[in-house]
């Protein structure tokens, strides 16, 4: 902190997670998600808290943690993938 005048000249953002005792990080994801933000990079959330891109990656990610071999072409990510490729 560089003193309250610095303080007061910047705008702060207060709204409900300002005081809470989390992480700055955790505090951006929580009005990210709060506002239907991707958690990771703020576009528009399709499912969750995830936009289209990072919905593909962290179902990348989940299948090779389970090491899983087939896909779930049903699974709403793949189906907003294929619209977009229209
Ligand atoms: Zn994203």
């Amino acid at each position: 902190m560089t003193g309250w005048k610095w303080n007061k000249m910047r705008k702060r953002i207060e709204d409900e997670f300002t005081y809470l005792a989390v992480s700055r990080q955790r505090k951006y994801q929580l009005r990210m998600q709060r506002d239907k933000r991707c958690t990771e990079c703020g576009e528009p959330a399709v499912q969750g808290s995830r936009c289209l891109k990072h919905l593909v990656k962290a179902r990348e990610r989940q299948r090779k943690k389970r090491g899983l071999k087939r896909r779930y072409y049903g699974t709403l990510s793949y189906k907003l993938q294929a619209v977009e490729k229209r």
